[in-house]
This record gives C-alpha cells, structure tokens and sequence, in this order.
C-alpha cells in the first residue's frame, strides 16, 4: 500500500466537483482537495463550517476508495435537528469546504488479512463502500462479508451500488436486512440482524476480522453477539457515530 508516512493532518479548502442525491436525506459529495493527501480505506475527515454564526466541525468517513486518486468522497445524511448534516444536504456544487484529514484507525489492511466479515446499520455504509471499490480497483481476493440493515426499503443508501460493487468482487457476499417496511425491495431480508444470523453468517469466516459502523445501540448489540458467539473481542473493530 502507497503511503507517504505519517503527516500531520491540516486544514485546507475542498471544491465540491460533484454531487449525488443517495436517498431523500442523504447526499454524496465530491470533493477535490487543494492538497491532496493518501488515506486509507475506513479513515475519515473533520469538515469546519460557519453555520448560524457558530463554527461547527464534524467527521464524515470516507465513502470513496484512495485508489480513485482525483477526489475524495463524503456521504452525509441529514439527521434531525441538523446542523452540519443539513448544510452539506444543501450546499451547492462548486462551493468550497474547509476539510482536515485523514484520521482514524477503522482501517483495513490487505496484508493483515484476506478476509473481511462487515456490519453496517444506516449511514454507517459509508467506510464499507470504501473497502468495496479498494479491493475491486486493486483486484485482491479478498473474501467479503457485509450485512448490511436499514429501516426502509427506501432508507437504502447506495442500494443499487452495493449490489454492483458486490458483482464485481471475485469473492463477495451481501445481504440487505430491512426491519420496518422493506417498499417493494423484493430481494432483502426482514429483520433484524440477530445472533442465530449472525451465526449462519459468521460460518467460514470464524477467524475473520469483524468491522462495525453505526449508531452506539446497533454497536453494542452486535458486539453483545459477536461476543457470546465466541469471537475474541480483539478481532471486533468499530466506527461509532454520535
Ligand atoms: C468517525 C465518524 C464518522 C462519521 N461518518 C459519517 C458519515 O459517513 N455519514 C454521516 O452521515 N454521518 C457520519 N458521522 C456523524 C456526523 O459526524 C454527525 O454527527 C452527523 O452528521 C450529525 O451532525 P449535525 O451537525 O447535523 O447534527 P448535530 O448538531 O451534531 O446533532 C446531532 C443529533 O444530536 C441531537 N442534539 C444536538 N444537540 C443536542 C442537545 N444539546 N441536546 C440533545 N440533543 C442534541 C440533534 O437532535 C441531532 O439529532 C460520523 C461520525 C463519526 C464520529
């Protein structure tokens, strides 16, 4: 993996080159750094903006792969009573945002494993389509597991892509869960992750590392599986929104 050691993130602006609306409340944004930097897949950026008067920073995880070397991508959803989610549903393409990166250590390194088990539950997608386009473009082997939950059928983010994304992979395995209303999605399964899933699931990835991204409460639960189903709480990584 190309990278070019560690550097002190800093602040700098990012054009917004391209945008694409993902679900009703949810948007990708394509960005172009003034000073590019590498990162690897599962890291994040600090956006800073002036909102209301009040300089708000948030994290975003990278939603692209660093293979895909002109731009970077964040996906955002609007959550309620927003205040940067809001902004970056909104902001027009052209604009600039001020960005700080990478950070984080939800990475993934090909040479520490080939095999890959993800559980993403709503926005928490974001790093896992990362992974997804890294280990296409470099045409690894990797064997691939993501169950993915969401509430509504359309809640999906990136619902066709994944799809895609998962064809193209030598040797990959998605499953969508919906838990409330899947409206008309007829391929998905209902309900929600559990452990006699997660059980079925985890077969042939016994000693695969285990990544989580979502809410605390999806978090905890699936770590409370995970660990009662016997996987080691050192193969367990998680990304942890709010
Ligand atoms: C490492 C990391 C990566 C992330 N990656 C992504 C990503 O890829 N995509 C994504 O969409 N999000 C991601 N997030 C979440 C993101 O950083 C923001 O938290 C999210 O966008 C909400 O920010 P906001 O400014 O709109 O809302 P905020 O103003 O931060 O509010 C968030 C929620 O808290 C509630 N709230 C705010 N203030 C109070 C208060 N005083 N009392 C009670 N409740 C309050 C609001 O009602 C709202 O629902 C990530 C978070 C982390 C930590």
């Amino acid at each position: 993996m190309e990278t070019k050691g560690k550097v002190k993130p800093k602040l700098q602006l990012a054009k917004i080159i391209a945008d694409k609306r993902e679900t009703r409340d949810t948007r990708t944004l394509r960005l172009k750094l003034s000073d590019p930097f590498d990162w690897r897949p599962g890291q994040f950026i600090m956006v800073k903006a002036e909102i209301n008067g009040q300089t708000v920073s948030r994290a975003y995880s990278i939603s692209s792969s660093p293979t895909r070397k002109d731009y970077l991508e964040i996906t955002v959803k609007q959550t309620e009573n927003p205040t940067m989610s809001k902004y970056l549903n909104e902001i027009p393409v052209g604009y600039m945002l001020a960005v700080k990166g990478p950070y984080g250590k939800f990475i993934w390194d090909e040479t520490v494993s080939d095999k890959l088990f993800c559980l993403a539950a709503g926005s928490g997608i974001t790093p896992f389509r990362a992974f997804m386009q890294y280990i296409i473009d470099k045409d690894l082997d990797t064997k691939f597991k993501l169950l993915y939950s969401s509430r509504y059928g359309d809640d999906v983010i990136f619902e066709k892509e994944l799809r895609e994304l998962s064809s193209q992979m030598k040797n990959a395995h998605y499953e969508l869960s919906i838990t409330r209303d899947k409206k008309g999605l007829d391929y998905v399964r209902e309900g929600r992750i559990n452990k006699e899933y997660l059980q079925e699931q985890l077969k042939g990835f016994e000693d695969a590392p285990v990544y989580i991204c979502g809410s605390p409460s999806f978090i905890k639960g699936m770590i409370d599986n995970l660990l009662e189903l016997g996987i080691p709480r050192d193969r367990i990584k998680r990304e942890q929104w709010g």
